[in-house]
């Protein structure tokens, strides 16, 4: 679903600990942290020649940091998280400690400090370069894709991956928000993402109408499961996600909890507790 058409050149290979150049402004140094949820590690975009501005730091490794540090030096002026999720931001501090530079996202969360707090439409202004927030709520409330304005590339954090698939947990996690930045980010005229796991996407609205697609169908299972009388999250995953691997099956729960409460937002389903995962739902005939 990407750069993997057949008469492509394959693409880069996801490295840890060097930088891969992805375009004259951007290059990527892949943490190593690889795992289910993230695929084969989180990838840390740096943006700019003489200006740099660091997307997502990741983990707080020390040869991950180094690598960093090793391909934008003292010219790393910003630090900029895409959300506040344990394998984006924590490397944000020891890198700011190395370089001095300032520490940009939505905002303080999860154990993450920043200098300063950044909305949608936030610009730097690099001689090189300009990169715009894009806010982007759904997989985190606080998540911001971030914008290359002469490449037309999307930094799209965890909004956006290729090869995993976006989990979203409430409440911090919210279906309809998803939805809604899915169809704003869709807009943006795109040539490329530069997703927070795995490889660009280089036929960006093909993806974002699959992603689309895909949380639709999903939520269509989880009506089905409702009609044919199943009323909590576990008993819908097991119908819906039959042969999931148990490490996936509460991220399965916390997804059919999203769209169960993004059905009861639409006015088409009905529980006591929205906010209780295990509570029971109802569809509300109409
Ligand atoms: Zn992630």
């Amino acid at each position: 679903m990407s750069e993997q058409n057949d008469d492509r050149p394959p693409p880069k290979p996801l490295v840890t600990g060097v930088a891969s150049a992805l375009s004259p402004m951007v290059r990527r140094v892949l943490a190593p942290n690889p795992g289910v949820m993230t695929g084969p590690g989180t990838n840390t975009y740096l943006v700019g020649i003489d200006e740099v501005a660091v997307i997502d730091p990741g983990i707080d490794d020390d040869g991950h940091l180094q690598a960093i540090v090793g391909c934008g030096g003292d010219r790393i002026r910003w630090i900029l998280c895409t959300h506040t999720h344990p394998d984006h931001s924590p490397g944000a501090a020891a890198l700011k400690a190395r370089t001095g530079a300032e520490v940009l996202a939505f905002e303080s969360r999860d154990g993450l400090e920043v200098d300063s707090a950044i909305d949608d439409g936030f610009v730097i202004e690099a001689t090189e370069f300009r990169l715009r927030a894009v806010h982007t709520p759904g997989h985190a409330s606080n998540h911001l894709c971030y914008l290359l304005e002469e490449e037309r590339l999307l930094f799209s954090g965890d909004h956006i991956m290729q090869g995993s698939t976006v989990v979203i947990a409430p409440p911090d996690g919210d279906m309809t928000r998803y939805l809604d930045s899915l169809r704003r980010v869709r807009d943006l005229r795109l040539r490329a993402i530069a997703p927070g796991h795995g490889h660009l996407i280089d036929e960006p609205v093909a993806v974002i109408d699959d992603y689309i697609s895909h949380r639709l169908e999903r939520e269509q299972h989880v009506i089905d499961a409702l009609s044919a009388g199943d009323r909590t999250p576990s008993a819908i995953v097991a119908r819906v996600y039959p042969d999931l691997i148990d490490e996936l099956v509460p991220r399965a729960r916390q997804s059919v909890h999203a769209h169960l409460r993004k059905l009861g937002s639409d006015g088409r389903a009905k529980s006591a507790d929205v906010d209780d995962p295990e509570a029971e739902w109802s569809l509300i005939s109409s």
